[in-house]
């Protein structure tokens, strides 16, 4: 009896209880606000982990070792519990960036939304960081069990180990602060490799069209779920306009790579995909193509161009040959949470970089579009929808962000049907998607596009159509025939790059066929397997 009693206060040493409660109290927390977001498995990880830091405290006896252990605990315990009762999940390198790029604005709302008395559950977690730190394990010399000890880290060395050795340790094998750190860390690092190298590059890539001026626009929505869209078959008329015209190809099956605006956008951009992740660095992307086949490159945004840190996407608009930011209400994305850049101020530049006399132009233009907070996205006069509780309002304040989006594309779509509209050797043509889609308590009852480890479809089901001038049409019946008859097949939009390539007739060793949704050679069989390893077309 007392040899048990002896192991278990052995135990105690390695896992002290109320050490043990500031490690799970987060994860309780998790699973009282959201079980279908938690994970139980980061239990049995933190299990694991706990005897690397308390071990070496037991043979040293160093105060200062314990009391660093506890420290470092309640800190990531702290933020994480913060971050469940703020953003209602755990947090992820998606939820990370929403808090270090422009998407800040988004953190920000959500604390509007949905900060709530929860936060009083942070004040007897800080009690027990201070009875744990009053309490350190003290074990005399006669009652170390060497053998425990030593079974203990055995089995926790070669837990760690065998993740490690199969080189998944730092995406399963550690606690999910720290799978976080390493990830956000490798992103950081790709974002400084690519700053060093923002011009285009010269590669293969030849323009076949024989005409004397050819513009290709793609049109970045934002956040923009095409269920909500009557266009898409939505009950609330949210786009009286571009429902009305006749000269869209609207697909039906299109959904976006990831939930989140940089990894939608990189992959969009680049050779870059779902199955091949290649470095930005080394990746050839939609800039080099165009730049290298003669078309001068543009780049518009309402986006804010200021991260925390510098973003990625900002990198790409510095790799064209002209870019310019509209939105300029804010010196930093804090600011632009408190003001308003509605997306028609992109129509001066557009129609000044349409008017300049350059035979071939590419412009990407990048809309505000639903980013939240939705109120914000739209004039008064849009304000057509609304809702009694606070889950209505919100929903109709999206669905007024949608319908002024309406009158931006269909705006924009005009604008450059004006400026080619007689000559029959001009060619334009134009592709509208959303970078990726929101969920408006579509699914789960939740508002937002980030998500931990079930993806809802309402965050990636997003709008793609396309239209031409009646001049494109004319002069290439084939490859328009092709184009119309896939409206219906299955799409992933990280293939955008080679469907860019084939619209405007480039001859590029770059340009897999059966990755353009254009041709006829495309693979509609291509399994669906997203970000959270699931495919899309099971769910
Ligand atoms: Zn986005």
């Amino acid at each position: 009896m007392k040899k048990i009693q002896a192991s278990f206060r052995i135990l105690k040493e390695i896992y002290p209880p109320f050490l043990i409660l500031i490690v799970f109290y987060p994860i309780i927390i998790g699973f009282i606000i959201d079980n279908e977001l938690s994970d139980a498995r980061y239990i049995l990880i933190n299990l694991l982990w706990l005897p690397m830091f308390t071990i070496p405290y037991i043979f040293l006896k160093k105060r200062i070792i314990y009391y660093l252990i506890v420290s470092i605990i309640f800190i990531v315990g702290f933020i994480e519990t913060g971050h469940w009762i703020i953003l209602k999940g755990p947090i992820t390198i998606t939820s990370l960036f929403v808090i270090s790029n422009t998407n800040i604005q988004e953190a920000f709302e959500f604390f509007d939304l949905k900060a709530t008395y929860w936060l009083i559950v942070l004040i007897p977690y800080s009690c027990l960081f201070i009875i744990s730190l009053r309490n350190p394990p003290n074990i005399s010399p006669s009652e170390m069990k060497p053998w425990i000890i030593g079974l203990v880290f055995l089995v926790s060395a070669s837990f760690i180990l065998e993740n490690a050795i199969h080189g998944r340790l730092a995406r399963k094998g550690v606690p999910q602060i720290a799978k976080v750190i390493f990830s956000f860390i490798d992103k950081r690092n790709l974002y400084k490799e690519a700053m060093q190298d923002i011009d285009p590059r010269e590669v293969n890539a030849v323009s076949s069209f024989q005409v004397s001026s050819q513009t290709f626009v793609l049109i970045l929505g934002e956040s923009c779920n095409r269920h909500h869209m009557s266009l898409y078959g939505a009950t609330k008329k949210t786009n009286p306009l571009l429902e009305t015209r006749d000269d869209l190809i609207v697909y039906n099956d299109v959904i976006s790579p990831y939930s989140n605006t940089l990894n939608s956008v990189l992959t969009i951009f680049s050779q870059s995909n779902l199955e091949q992740n290649i470095r930005f660095k080394e990746s050839v992307d939609i800039i080099d193509v165009f730049h290298s086949a003669g078309f001068k490159t543009y780049w518009i945004s309402n986006q804010s161009p200021i991260g925390i840190w510098d973003n990625l996407v900002t990198v790409l608009a510095k790799k064209t040959d002209y870019f310019k930011f509209v939105n300029t209400t804010s010196n930093s994305s804090f600011e632009a949470i408190l003001t308003t850049s509605y997306d028609s101020k992109l129509f001066e530049p557009f129609i000044e970089v349409l008017e300049e006399n350059v035979p071939r132009k590419f412009i990407v233009v990048h809309l505000m579009g639903s980013h939240s907070a939705y109120s914000k996205r739209y004039p008064k006069s849009f304000k057509v929808f609304t809702g009694i509780n606070s889950k209505e309002k919100t929903i109709a304040e999206y669905d007024n962000s949608i319908l002024y989006n309406d009158y931006i594309v269909n705006s924009l779509l005009n604008i450059l049907k004006s400026k080619n509209s007689t000559d029959n050797n001009k060619i334009a043509a134009a592709i509208y998607l959303s970078d990726h889609s929101e969920n408006v308590y579509d699914e789960m009852d939740r508002v937002g596009h980030d998500f931990s480890n079930k993806l809802p479809k309402a965050n990636v089901d997003i709008p793609f159509f396309v239209w031409l001038s009646p001049s494109y049409i004319q002069m290439n019946k084939g490859l328009v025939e092709s184009i119309h008859s896939n409206v219906n097949k299955p799409y992933v939009v990280d293939d955008l790059f080679h469907s860019m390539i084939d619209i405007n007739g480039i001859q590029s060793l770059y340009l897999e066929e059966e990755r353009s949704i254009f041709n006829q050679e495309f693979n509609e069989l291509r399994p669906r397997i997203l970000e959270d390893g699931k495919d899309y077309d099971k769910k």
